[in-house]
């Protein structure tokens, strides 16, 4: 099949190249020209284990195509995926500019189709609020006319950053929403060898499709603020968080995913779906009291974690100088938006500090949002040197068994704020640490 990818992002880049990886002829479109450049010269702009590599071979096949031109990437294609960014907008509500300007981009190129040229699927694969794949299908009608046979459909992209190469090939599930069911058999050809492992493909109408991307994200996040607030409660009543977690994960109906304490949710999904979910509450008059906490309480753990920083200084970082180890919102991504080390950076060093800092991938990432407020290293001990304390915001393989040895040599004094809990606590008081985590105690140095 012909395909076309609007918006080579991590969602349309990942699954440009995957759907190529099985045989069909893809094109990638995005308006960053920059970027197409760099993509049709074989360099992947993004950090995503094995996705270069398959980028390249497909590149190589003559299977995977990259453009700036809308048109070149809208004619002749069989199924066109809309994959562009759905930020969050004013008051919570998404912001659905780059949606439009692709629906209105398809229409013209519509328009101008030779006769008998295939029409395409119009696919809505970006995160939207429930109605937008009619609202895609509405305004392409508005301007093309009546006659024009096309149809849109909803599939909501799954893939994590990190492991979007496998997740993709490998989903647990495939959602599509469709209008009628000779679509739905469309896609499940397309898909069919992605779900050889026997994972389901759930065809169903647009509104149910678009819900279940809200629904398991919104999930998702309720879970992570909810272990955060019981860390809390157990550095408020002296518990471990650890040990509670193995009391309550061993629970089947419970299990152990997404269940780790730490700084909250960043990245550009939870957040704001979170909010694309309260909006939608107040939007159609039905209360979604749970997101709306899960939000304020993932947005208040980093301060909660910037206030132990800031406590532990006496109230003042004037002087101090804090190491920052992990920029990226999660491990194995290069990806910085809403990552609570930009936060905690901005905090600390509007508090005085001055900050350095050391990302294996995501560091330039970083530099370019923070600018001055950051002085990056390209390695993790050099970023410690000299620091008043090391705060560990992203739990990259790297940070989990450091030289401690080397650590404490060329650090000014020995605190260690961990956002992640990524240390035995008793082994960092003997080592003479002073040592902050998350839903434990505080060590202080023995002897
Ligand atoms: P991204 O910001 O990485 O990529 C979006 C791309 O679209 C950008 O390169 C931008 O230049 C391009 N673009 C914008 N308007 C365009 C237009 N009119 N024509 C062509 N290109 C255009 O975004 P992303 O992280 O890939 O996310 C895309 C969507 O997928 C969002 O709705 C997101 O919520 C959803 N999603 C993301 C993930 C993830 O892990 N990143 C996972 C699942 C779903």
């Amino acid at each position: 099949m012909r395909l076309t990818m609007v918006g080579t992002g991590y969602v349309g880049l990942v699954t440009g190249t995957c759907f190529a990886n099985t045989g069909n002829d893809v094109t990638c479109l995005d308006l960053d020209r920059g970027k197409i450049e760099r993509l049709a010269s074989g360099q992947c702009p993004i950090y995503e284990p094995g996705l270069p590599e398959l980028i390249r071979k497909n590149i190589d096949a003559g299977r995977l195509h990259f453009t700036a031109d809308p048109r070149q990437a809208y004619e002749g294609a069989d199924i066109i995926f809309i994959c562009v960014g759905t930020p969050t907008g004013t008051n919570g509500r998404t912001d659905l500019g780059a949606i439009q300007q692709a629906a209105d981009d398809i229409a013209l190129v519509l328009l101008d189709r030779p006769r008998n040229a295939p029409v395409p699927v119009i696919v809505v694969k970006s995160t939207v609020p429930v109605g937008t794949t009619h609202m895609v299908r509405d305004r392409i009608r508005a301007k093309v006319g009546p006659d024009l046979a096309f149809t849109v459909a909803n599939n909501p992209e799954f893939l994590k950053e990190g492991d979007a190469v496998s997740d993709f090939n490998r989903p647990d599930r495939v959602v599509i929403g469709v209008e009628d069911e000779r679509t739905g058999e469309v896609f499940r050809d397309l898909y069919d060898p992605f779900v050889r492992n026997g994972h389901p493909i759930y065809v169903m109408d647009i509104l149910s499709s678009e819900m279940v991307k809200y629904a398991s994200n919104n999930f998702l996040a309720t879970k992570i603020s909810f272990i955060n607030e019981m860390a809390n409660l157990c550095e408020a009543f002296g518990a471990n968080i650890n040990r509670v977690r193995e009391g309550m994960c061993a629970d089947k109906r419970i299990g152990h995913q997404f269940l780790y304490p730490g700084l909250g949710y960043g990245g550009s999904c939870f957040p704001k779906d979170t909010l694309a979910c309260v909006a939608m509450g107040e939007e159609s008059g039905t209360p979604v009291d749970v997101s709306r906490a899960v939000h304020s309480t993932n947005q208040r753990q980093r301060e909660r974690f910037f206030n132990k920083i800031l406590s532990h200084y006496g109230g003042s970082l004037a002087g101090k100088r804090l190491a920052f180890w992990g920029m990226a919102f999660k491990p194995r991504t290069d990806d910085v938006r809403e990552a609570p080390a930009l936060t905690l950076v901005r905090m600390a060093t509007a508090a005085g500090a001055t900050a350095s800092g050391f990302d294996p991938v995501a560091g330039d990432n970083a530099k370019a949002e923070l600018g001055s407020l950051l002085e990056l290293h390209g390695d993790m001990y050099q970023a410690a040197s000299g620091a008043d304390a090391v705060v560990i915001s992203t739990d990259w393989d790297e940070f989990k068994s450091p030289d401690f040895a080397r650590l404490a040599s060329v650090m000014r004094t020995r605190v260690i704020f961990d956002g992640r809990n990524l240390y035995r606590r008793q082994h960092l008081g003997t080592l003479g640490f002073h040592y902050y985590s998350v839903g434990r105690a505080t060590v202080t140095p023995k002897g």
